[in-house]
Protein backbone atom coordinates (compact mmCIF):
# COMPACT_ATOMS: atom_id res chain seq x y z
CA UNK A 1 0.00 0.00 0.00
CA UNK A 2 0.94 3.54 -0.89
CA UNK A 3 1.94 6.21 2.09
CA UNK A 4 0.37 9.67 2.15
CA UNK A 5 2.11 12.19 3.86
CA UNK A 6 -0.07 15.33 5.45
CA UNK A 7 1.86 18.46 6.42
CA UNK A 8 0.19 18.97 9.44
CA UNK A 9 1.50 22.13 11.11
CA UNK A 10 -1.58 23.88 10.20
CA UNK A 11 -4.65 23.82 8.45
CA UNK A 12 -7.63 21.23 7.39
CA UNK A 13 -5.29 18.12 7.80
CA UNK A 14 -8.24 15.71 8.73
CA UNK A 15 -9.77 16.69 5.07
CA UNK A 16 -6.83 15.90 3.08
CA UNK A 17 -6.61 12.88 4.52
CA UNK A 18 -10.23 11.73 3.88
CA UNK A 19 -9.77 13.28 0.22
CA UNK A 20 -6.53 11.34 -0.52
CA UNK A 21 -8.29 8.20 0.97
CA UNK A 22 -11.55 8.75 -0.90
CA UNK A 23 -9.77 9.52 -4.11
CA UNK A 24 -7.38 6.42 -3.74
CA UNK A 25 -10.47 4.44 -3.56
CA UNK A 26 -11.78 5.82 -6.84
CA UNK A 27 -8.61 4.93 -8.40
CA UNK A 28 -8.23 0.79 -6.90
CA UNK A 29 -4.78 1.95 -4.56
CA UNK A 30 -4.63 1.31 -0.77
CA UNK A 31 -2.99 4.08 0.73
CA UNK A 32 -1.92 4.75 4.49
CA UNK A 33 -2.34 8.60 5.47
CA UNK A 34 0.25 10.13 8.33
CA UNK A 35 0.46 12.96 9.16
CA UNK A 36 3.80 15.25 8.99
CA UNK A 37 4.90 17.19 12.21
CA UNK A 38 8.74 16.32 12.46
CA UNK A 39 11.31 15.50 10.29
CA UNK A 40 12.11 11.72 9.33
CA UNK A 41 8.60 11.12 8.58
CA UNK A 42 8.16 12.81 4.45
CA UNK A 43 11.09 10.37 3.87
CA UNK A 44 8.85 7.10 3.92
CA UNK A 45 5.85 9.08 1.60
CA UNK A 46 4.85 8.22 -2.12
CA UNK A 47 2.72 11.78 -2.03
CA UNK A 48 2.30 14.38 -0.28
CA UNK A 49 -0.26 17.39 0.61
CA UNK A 50 0.52 20.83 2.41
CA UNK A 51 -3.07 22.50 3.30
CA UNK A 52 -3.88 25.93 3.87
CA UNK A 53 -3.92 28.18 6.78
CA UNK A 54 -1.60 30.90 6.72
CA UNK A 55 1.67 30.88 5.07
CA UNK A 56 3.81 32.77 7.11
CA UNK A 57 3.60 30.23 9.94
CA UNK A 58 3.31 27.29 7.38
CA UNK A 59 6.64 28.41 6.65
CA UNK A 60 8.04 28.99 10.21
CA UNK A 61 7.27 25.48 10.62
CA UNK A 62 8.21 23.71 8.10
CA UNK A 63 11.27 25.29 8.08
CA UNK A 64 12.14 25.17 11.80
CA UNK A 65 11.00 21.15 12.33
CA UNK A 66 13.64 20.85 9.07
CA UNK A 67 10.34 19.43 7.18
CA UNK A 68 11.65 21.64 4.07
CA UNK A 69 14.48 19.88 2.75
CA UNK A 70 12.80 16.41 2.94
CA UNK A 71 9.69 18.50 0.79
CA UNK A 72 12.19 19.56 -1.50
CA UNK A 73 13.92 15.85 -2.00
CA UNK A 74 10.58 14.21 -2.38
CA UNK A 75 9.55 16.38 -5.18
CA UNK A 76 12.85 16.20 -6.83
CA UNK A 77 12.30 12.55 -6.50
CA UNK A 78 9.58 13.09 -8.77
CA UNK A 79 6.98 12.09 -6.24
CA UNK A 80 3.48 14.08 -6.06
CA UNK A 81 2.97 17.07 -3.89
CA UNK A 82 -0.11 18.85 -3.59
CA UNK A 83 -0.26 21.97 -2.51
CA UNK A 84 -3.69 23.97 -1.11
CA UNK A 85 -3.91 28.00 -0.85
CA UNK A 86 -1.16 28.56 1.88
CA UNK A 87 0.33 25.94 0.33
CA UNK A 88 1.00 26.93 -2.71
CA UNK A 89 2.04 30.29 -1.09
CA UNK A 90 4.84 28.38 0.51
CA UNK A 91 5.94 26.23 -2.31
CA UNK A 92 5.83 28.79 -4.70
CA UNK A 93 9.16 30.64 -6.14
CA UNK A 94 8.66 34.33 -4.89
CA UNK A 95 5.25 34.69 -2.51
CA UNK A 96 6.12 38.81 -2.59
CA UNK A 97 6.36 38.67 1.04
CA UNK A 98 9.62 38.58 2.94
CA UNK A 99 8.22 36.47 6.16
CA UNK A 100 7.58 33.24 3.62
CA UNK A 101 10.72 31.42 3.00
CA UNK A 102 9.95 29.91 -0.20
CA UNK A 103 10.17 26.16 -1.17
CA UNK A 104 10.52 27.12 -5.18
CA UNK A 105 9.20 23.65 -5.65
CA UNK A 106 6.38 25.97 -8.85
CA UNK A 107 8.15 28.95 -10.64
CA UNK A 108 5.30 30.52 -9.81
CA UNK A 109 4.85 33.82 -8.23
CA UNK A 110 2.32 34.87 -5.98
CA UNK A 111 0.07 37.76 -4.93
CA UNK A 112 -1.88 36.49 -1.41
CA UNK A 113 -5.14 37.45 -0.32
CA UNK A 114 -6.22 38.44 -4.03
CA UNK A 115 -9.31 38.27 -4.26
CA UNK A 116 -9.85 41.39 -2.51
CA UNK A 117 -12.15 42.07 0.57
CA UNK A 118 -15.79 41.10 -0.14
CA UNK A 119 -15.03 38.37 -1.88
CA UNK A 120 -12.78 37.21 1.19
CA UNK A 121 -14.87 33.17 0.83
CA UNK A 122 -16.68 31.91 -2.13
CA UNK A 123 -17.34 29.39 -3.99
CA UNK A 124 -17.19 28.70 -7.78
CA UNK A 125 -17.67 26.12 -10.32
CA UNK A 126 -14.15 26.32 -11.67
CA UNK A 127 -13.18 24.54 -14.94
CA UNK A 128 -10.10 22.65 -14.51
CA UNK A 129 -7.56 21.10 -17.16
CA UNK A 130 -7.84 17.26 -16.35
CA UNK A 131 -11.13 17.01 -15.04
CA UNK A 132 -13.87 16.99 -17.06
CA UNK A 133 -17.21 18.41 -15.51
CA UNK A 134 -16.76 21.71 -13.69
CA UNK A 135 -14.98 21.45 -9.77
CA UNK A 136 -16.60 22.83 -7.01
CA UNK A 137 -13.83 25.33 -5.58
CA UNK A 138 -13.81 26.98 -2.32
CA UNK A 139 -11.35 30.62 -1.85
CA UNK A 140 -11.11 31.50 1.90
CA UNK A 141 -8.96 34.55 1.73
CA UNK A 142 -6.89 32.93 -1.52
CA UNK A 143 -3.94 33.82 -3.12
CA UNK A 144 -3.78 34.07 -7.12
CA UNK A 145 -0.81 33.41 -9.60
CA UNK A 146 0.90 36.46 -10.80
CA UNK A 147 3.51 35.10 -12.94
CA UNK A 148 3.45 31.67 -14.24
CA UNK A 149 7.25 31.15 -15.35
CA UNK A 150 7.84 27.32 -16.68
CA UNK A 151 4.83 26.24 -14.68
CA UNK A 152 1.15 25.04 -16.84
CA UNK A 153 -1.75 27.06 -15.48
CA UNK A 154 -4.77 24.03 -15.29
CA UNK A 155 -7.03 26.86 -14.07
CA UNK A 156 -8.03 30.42 -13.94
CA UNK A 157 -10.32 32.41 -12.19
CA UNK A 158 -11.70 36.17 -13.06
CA UNK A 159 -8.86 35.57 -15.36
CA UNK A 160 -5.90 35.08 -12.78
CA UNK A 161 -4.34 30.89 -12.53
CA UNK A 162 -5.73 29.86 -9.51
CA UNK A 163 -4.57 25.94 -10.17
CA UNK A 164 -1.15 25.30 -11.68
CA UNK A 165 1.06 22.29 -12.14
CA UNK A 166 5.16 22.11 -12.42
CA UNK A 167 6.41 18.50 -12.91
CA UNK A 168 5.34 16.61 -9.59
CA UNK A 169 3.79 18.78 -8.42
CA UNK A 170 -0.06 20.44 -8.37
CA UNK A 171 -1.34 23.77 -6.28
CA UNK A 172 -4.00 25.37 -6.03
CA UNK A 173 -5.52 29.00 -4.69
CA UNK A 174 -8.61 26.84 -3.57
CA UNK A 175 -9.10 24.61 -0.98
CA UNK A 176 -10.14 20.84 -2.97
CA UNK A 177 -10.01 19.12 0.15
CA UNK A 178 -13.89 21.40 2.22
CA UNK A 179 -15.99 19.59 -0.59
CA UNK A 180 -16.82 15.49 -1.24
CA UNK A 181 -15.34 15.90 -4.16
CA UNK A 182 -11.97 14.29 -4.57
CA UNK A 183 -11.11 14.59 -8.65
CA UNK A 184 -8.58 17.02 -7.90
CA UNK A 185 -6.54 14.89 -5.57
CA UNK A 186 -7.13 12.15 -7.66
CA UNK A 187 -5.57 14.37 -10.22
CA UNK A 188 -2.74 15.75 -8.43
CA UNK A 189 -1.66 11.93 -7.24
CA UNK A 190 -3.12 8.73 -9.13
CA UNK A 191 -3.54 10.09 -12.80
CA UNK A 192 -0.88 12.33 -14.12
CA UNK A 193 2.10 9.92 -15.67
CA UNK A 194 4.61 12.65 -15.22
CA UNK A 195 3.53 13.06 -11.45
CA UNK A 196 3.53 9.63 -10.54
CA UNK A 197 7.05 8.32 -11.05
CA UNK A 198 8.28 5.45 -10.18
CA UNK A 199 7.48 5.19 -6.46
CA UNK A 200 3.87 4.71 -7.33
CA UNK A 201 4.50 2.12 -9.59
CA UNK A 202 3.29 -0.82 -7.44
CA UNK A 203 1.35 -4.01 -8.58
CA UNK A 204 -2.59 -3.34 -7.65
N1 LIG B 1 -4.56 34.10 3.31
C1 LIG B 1 -3.69 33.02 3.70
C2 LIG B 1 -2.23 33.38 3.47
O1 LIG B 1 -1.96 34.29 2.75
C3 LIG B 1 -4.03 31.76 2.92
C4 LIG B 1 -5.45 31.38 3.20
C5 LIG B 1 -5.73 29.92 3.24
O2 LIG B 1 -4.82 29.07 3.25
N2 LIG B 1 -6.99 29.60 3.36
O3 LIG B 1 -1.37 32.77 4.04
Amino acid sequence: SLTAGVVAVQGNVDEHADAIERAARAHGREVTVREIRDSGIVPDCDLLAMPGGESTTISRLVHGERIADEIRDHVAAGKPLLATCAGLIVASSDANDDRVDELELIDASIERNAFGRQKDSFEAPLEIDGLEEPFPAVFIRAPAVDDVGDADVLARWEGRPVAVRDGPVVATAFHPELTPDSRLHGLAFFENEESIGPALEEPA
